[in-house]
C-alpha cells in the first residue's frame, strides 16, 4: 500500500489518514506518495464509463489503504461529496470550436474549482476524526475561492472548527458573501485589513501558527490549503475525466491550460500523467503575477511583489506546490529540495541547475496573461460563441492558448480549465463586456443572488494584531465547545 514521506525527508512513512489530518508535514515538508501507481488507457476507459464518480473511487482506492476506509464507506463519501453539485456529469467539458474546449469546474456548490476537492477532503477529515474522537481547528488564508469552498464543506461538522482568513476588500465582495452569511456555528470568517501581499501575507501568519508546536497541540490546528496532499489527489481526477470526454481514439495526446496560481491543479496534472494519461503539454497560464512563468520560461524560482489583477484567484507570488513537483523530477532527492528551499529562504530566488530545469519543463509550456488580454478574451468569447461567458480565470486559460506556440500541433485537442463561475466576478464581467446597466443572465447565479439579502457573520481585524486576536479566539472556541 501507498505510503506518504515528506519532501523534506525527515519523517517516518505515514498513512493517508495522518497525511490528510495534519496538512503540512512534522518537517515542515509537503506530502508526497511513496509510489505512484500507473494504470493502463483501457482500465481507465472502463472506470471512466462508471462517470466522475466512478472514476474518482478507481483512483483514490489506490490512494488508500482499504483497512482505513473499506470500499463502501469510500464510494459514500465520494457520493456524498458530489452530491452538491448541479450539472449531472459533475464535471462538463463543451466544445468551443473545432479542438478547442472548456471544461468548466465550477459547478459545485460555491461555483469554483475548489470545490471539487475541498468537499471530499474534509468529508475525509470528519470521517476519521469521528473514529478517533478528536476535533480540529481548520486554519486557512484565502484568495477568494477556497475559503467559500471550505466553509461550506465544514459548516454544521461537530469535528471541524473552520477558520477563513481573507485579504478584506481584496476578493470579491460575492466571494466575501459565500462565507460570511452561512451562519454555520463552526465557521468563523475573519476578513484582514491591511495585507499589503493579499493572501500571501495570510500564508506567513498560518505558517507562524503551525510552526509553534504548543499552538499547534492546543488549538488542534490543521490546514486544507492546497499542500493538503488530499486535494492534490481528487484535482487528478478531472484530468482523467475530460480526457475520455474530447478524445476520438484512446492514447490520442492532447493538450490541457490551466490558470494557476499556487500550482496544486497544475501539480496534479502532472500526476495524472505520471499515471498513465497521455498529455502532450501542459499550458501554465498565470497572470502578472508570474512566478510560475518565470519557473518555467527562465528556471527560476523568485519572488516579487504582488500585483492585484482581475483574475483575483491566482495572485499569488508562492507556488508551494511547486515543491511537490520538482520533489518528483528529483527522484525524491529530499536533500536537494532542502538545499533549493533554503536558498529561497534566505536569497528570495533560486536558479535551477541547467539539468533539473530541463527536466521538470519537459511537457510544460508557459506564459503571463495581462489583464488587457483577460478583459478582451472574455469579450470576444462572449460575442463569438452565442454568449458564452467565461470568467476572468478561465479567461487567462485560453488566451493561453493563442500566447503559447504549440508548434506542430495543431491537430492536438486543447482543453482549458475554466476554474470559476462569472457570477463570482461581476465587475469584472461588467469591465470586460463595457456593461454599465443590467448584466446578461450568464453572469447571475441564484446562489449569489441569495446571498445579497443575507447578513454578514463576521470578524474583522487589522493585519497586525491578527496573531493575537485569532490564537485567542480559537482557544475560547475550543473551551466554550469542548
Ligand atoms: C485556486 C484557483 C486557481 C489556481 O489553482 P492553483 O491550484 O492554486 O494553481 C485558479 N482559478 C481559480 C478560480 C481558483 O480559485
Amino acid at each position: 500500500m501507498i505510503q506518504y514521506l515528506s519532501t523534506r525527508g525527515s519523517i517516518r512513512p505515514v498513512r493517508f489518514d495522518e497525511a490528510v489530518l495534519s496538512g503540512f508535514a512534522a518537517d515542515g515538508g509537503l506530502f508526497v506518495p511513496d509510489k505512484i501507481p500507473h494504470f493502463s488507457l483501457t482500465a481507465l476507459a472502463t472506470m471512466a464509463r462508471q462517470g466522475y464518480t466512478g472514476l474518482a473511487f478507481g483512483v483514490i482506492r489506490e490512494f488508500i489503504d482499504p483497512a482505513l476506509m473499506p470500499d463502501a464507506d469510500l464510494a459514500e463519501l465520494i457520493a456524498k461529496s458530489f452530491s452538491g453539485f448541479e450539472a449531472p456529469e459533475v464535471i462538463p467539458t463543451v466544445r468551443l470550436k473545432d479542438n478547442l474546449f472548456v471544461q468548466e469546474l465550477f459547478h459545485g456548490p460555491t461555483l469554483s474549482f475548489k470545490d471539487i476537492a475541498m468537499g471530499f477532503l474534509i468529508n475525509c477529515m470528519d470521517y476519521f476524526l469521528q473514529r478517533r474522537k478528536e476535533r480540529l481547528s481548520l486554519v486557512l488564508a484565502t484568495t477568494g475561492d477556497t475559503g467559500p469552498a471550505a466553509a461550506y464543506a465544514a459548516a454544521g461538522k461537530t469535528t471541524l472548527e473552520c477558520w477563513p482568513l481573507y485579504p478584506k476588500g481584496m476578493i470579491s465582495e460575492e466571494q466575501e458573501r459565500q462565507m460570511t452569511t452561512l451562519g454555520a456555528e463552526n465557521v468563523h470568517p475573519v476578513g484582514v485589513t491591511g495585507c499589503k501581499n493579499g493572501g500571501d501575507d495570510l500564508d506567513v501568519v498560518v505558517a507562524n501558527l503551525f510552526a509553534n508546536p504548543e499552538w499547534k497541540r492546543d488549538l488542534k490546528l490543521s490546514s486544507v490549503n492546497s499542500i493538503n496532499w488530499c486535494r492534490v489527489l481528487v484535482q487528478t481526477i478531472h484530468y482523467f475525466h475530460s480526457y475520455f470526454q474530447v478524445v476520438d481514439h484512446l492514447g490520442e495526446e492532447v493538450v490541457f491550460s490551466v490558470p494557476a496560481g499556487a500550482f496544486g491543479n497544475l501539480c496534479a496534472g502532472f500526476f495524472a500523467r505520471s499515471m498513465g494519461l497521455p498529455v502532450k503539454t501542459f499550458i501554465c497560464a498565470t497572470n502578472d503575477n508570474a512566478t510560475l512563468h518565470r519557473v518555467f520560461a527562465q528556471g527560476v524560482l523568485s519572488q516579487k511583489e504582488l500585483k492585484q489583477t482581475v483574475s483575483s484567484a491566482i495572485d499569488i507570488v508562492i507556488p508551494y506546490n511547486f515543491w511537490r513537483f520538482l520533489y518528483f523530477n528529483c527522484d525524491g532527492d529530499a536533500e536537494l529540495i532542502n538545499r533549493f528551499v533554503s536558498e529561497f529562504e534566505a536569497e528570495g530566488a533560486v536558479q535551477f541547475p541547467e539539468e533539473i530545469w530541463t527536466r521538470y519543463r519537459e511537457g510544460f509550456r508557459s506564459t503571463a496573461v495581462s489583464d488587457e488580454e483577460t478583459l478582451a478574451t472574455m469579450r470576444e468569447v462572449f460575442a463569438q460563441h452565442d454568449g458564452y461567458l467565461l470568467d476572468p480565470h478561465g479567461a487567462v486559460a485560453l488566451a493561453a492558448v493563442s500566447k503559447c506556440d504549440l508548434g506542430a500541433h495543431p491537430e492536438h485537442k486543447v482543453i482549458c480549465l475554466a476554474t470559476a463561475h462569472p457570477a463570482k466576478f461581476p465587475a469584472v464581467v461588467r469591465q470586460a463586456l463595457d456593461e454599465a446597466g443590467a448584466l446578461p443572465e450568464q453572469a447571475t447565479h441564484p446562489a449569489i443572488e441569495a446571498a445579497k439579502i443575507q447578513f454578514h457573520h463576521l470578524r474583522t481585524c487589522r493585519y497586525e494584531i491578527l496573531e493575537t486576536a485569532l490564537t485567542a479566539a480559537m482557544r475560547q472556541r475550543l473551551d466554550k465547545t469542548s
